[in-house]
């Protein structure tokens, strides 16, 4: 295996590793902790209420819990095992349907570390019909965690939403916006604080910034009728791709969306749309295929990275940028959506996340576009293509990798930094982390482009659009 990594050890756990979940995520992350990190491999264990594709724990003797973990039974199930002998343990937490924070909350009670890539709930939430709109959003699952890190600061070291995004994009904003204030020639020493941060990012003039994905990973053969495919788990992109719409809404922005509300308590940073973000079309731009309409699924990092760079008070910001995902999954989870939404949502029964060897080729571009600048607008990201992937690291395709490395990246740095308490992504250092992920994310580039959410608009039918501003959200929403 050729993996140009200069730091191959990433440290040691020196007590138990539990990990949660084993499907697509659990199965790439697997090689990446046996590879970077010194562990008893004795106290290792790996727990899902499916066997699926266990013969590669079989394999290797690791210890394998057919359980799924409920609010009832996590406490009885994972107490044993993350007290199983001296030293501190960690839980990586790569699951579905189990509630992040009553896990990272015992997690740290019993002094093991912590790590999801999610703020998930317990099952059911998502389709709790009983609770609003507000109530079943990613905003309110964070509020629950910032309440936490509030009355419990301190402590040792637990990390949420540390995947690709949520996790590795939070590095990218910051890499991107030094790349910008370089570029503009602004006298600037490398912030250290969030307050410092979120001024560089307001004295760049960044309005805003589309987490830009686009996944071009083909399957070798045509998607069937009635069966969803993904290049991830099925069960998460459903779950969140029918929640509400959500975007951290900066402080140029004029137009509230007519399906747009504020929550009422909390950080202040987002609002809603009264519709599922995975049918809500928006305008974005990427690298390699240029413009294209992207989903607006709702994200942790839409909420988090605009509270990050918010100068002034929450409540009435002197500056926030706006932030929101701008997916186009791959074309055979696009098709999913259409005949799942043309069914009024409701999910096909058959559920397929492809595996490496299923695809054909293409890759998976995800990165961060800072815009509204004095060179409109610069994407920051990795271009992992599938036959790179395949060099890299077993078990996974693309998308899988740029998530387990950013797992990874994110433990190793809770070792480096073992008292931090609860964090997330945009209070990690981001060029350590960016360090030791960087080896497994492909080209990672920056460009530059006079792309903007107007550009050959209007067309041949009148539109309502904001000239003055191409950068506003107004013009960015599809709504025709
Ligand atoms: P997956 O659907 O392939 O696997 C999820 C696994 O969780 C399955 O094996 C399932 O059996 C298991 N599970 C279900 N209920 C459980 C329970 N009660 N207790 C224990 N295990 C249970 O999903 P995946 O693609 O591996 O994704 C895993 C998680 O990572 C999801 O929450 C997903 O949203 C998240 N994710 C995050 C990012 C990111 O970039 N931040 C990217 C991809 C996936």
């Amino acid at each position: 295996m050729n993996v140009n990594n200069p730091s191959k050890s990433y440290g040691e756990i020196t007590g138990p590793v539990v990990m949660i979940g084993f499907g697509s995520i659990g199965r790439g992350f697997l090689p990446l902790l046996e590879r970077h990190f010194k562990y008893d491999k004795d106290r290792l264990v790996v727990l899902d209420p499916v066997e699926n594709q266990k013969h590669l724990l079989d394999e290797r003797g690791i210890k394998f819990l057919k359980v799924g973990l409920t609010e009832a039974n996590y406490e009885e199930v994972l107490t044993p095992l993350l007290k199983n002998g001296p030293g501190q343990g960690f839980c990586v937490n790569l699951s579905v349907d189990v509630c992040s924070l009553d896990v990272m909350k015992l997690s740290r009670k019993l002094g093991a570390f912590y790590i999801d890539t999610v703020v998930e709930p317990w099952t059911g939430f998502y389709f709790d019909t009983s609770k609003s709109n507000s109530a079943r959003s990613n905003y309110a699952l964070r509020e629950t965690l910032l309440a936490e890190k509030k009355n419990n600061s301190g402590g040792i070291t637990a990390v949420s939403c540390c995947g690709a995004n949520p996790g590795m994009v939070s590095w990218f904003v910051k890499q991107a916006l030094v790349d910008i204030a370089v570029d503009k020639n602004i006298p600037f020493d490398l912030p250290q604080t969030r307050e410092q941060w979120a001024s560089l990012m307001k004295d760049t003039g960044v309005k805003g910034i589309h987490i830009a994905e686009r996944d071009t990973q083909r399957a070798k053969h045509p998607k069937p009728a009635n069966r969803f495919v993904n290049t991830w788990s099925i069960e998460g992109f459903v779950s969140e791709g029918l929640q509400p719409a959500e975007l951290g809404w900066g402080t140029h922005e004029k137009h509230l969306p007519p399906t747009g509300k504020r929550h009422e308590t909390g950080c202040q940073a987002a609002i809603y749309l009264t519709q599922p973000g995975a049918n809500t079309r928006i305008r974005s731009w990427c690298p390699t295929l240029g413009a294209q309409y992207g989903r607006l699924v709702t994200h942790n990092e839409s909420i988090s990275i605009a509270d990050y760079f918010t100068v002034g008070a929450k409540d009435r910001p002197d500056f926030r940028p706006t932030c929101h995902y701008a997916y186009h999954p791959c074309n055979d989870a696009i098709l999913s959506l259409e005949e799942m939404f043309g069914k009024a949502g409701e999910k096909q029964k058959e559920l397929h996340i492809l595996e490496e060897n299923e695809i054909l080729d293409g890759i998976d571009e995800l990165g961060v576009l800072l815009y509204g600048h004095h060179k409109n607008a610069y994407w920051y990201g990795s271009q992992l293509s599938i036959e790179e992937t395949r060099k890299l690291a077993p078990y996974q395709n693309a998308t899988a990798l740029q998530v387990t490395s950013a797992v990874a990246a994110g433990m190793a740095w809770a070792l480096e930094n073992p008292n931090q308490g609860i964090v997330e992504a945009d209070e990690m250092d981001f060029r350590r982390c960016l360090h030791f992920q960087k080896p497994y994310l492909g080209p990672v580039n920056g460009y530059y482009t006079d792309w903007t959410p107007l550009q050959g608009r209007p067309g041949m039918f009148a539109e309502n659009i904001d000239r003055e501003d191409p950068w506003q959200f107004h013009n960015v929403l599809v709504t025709t």
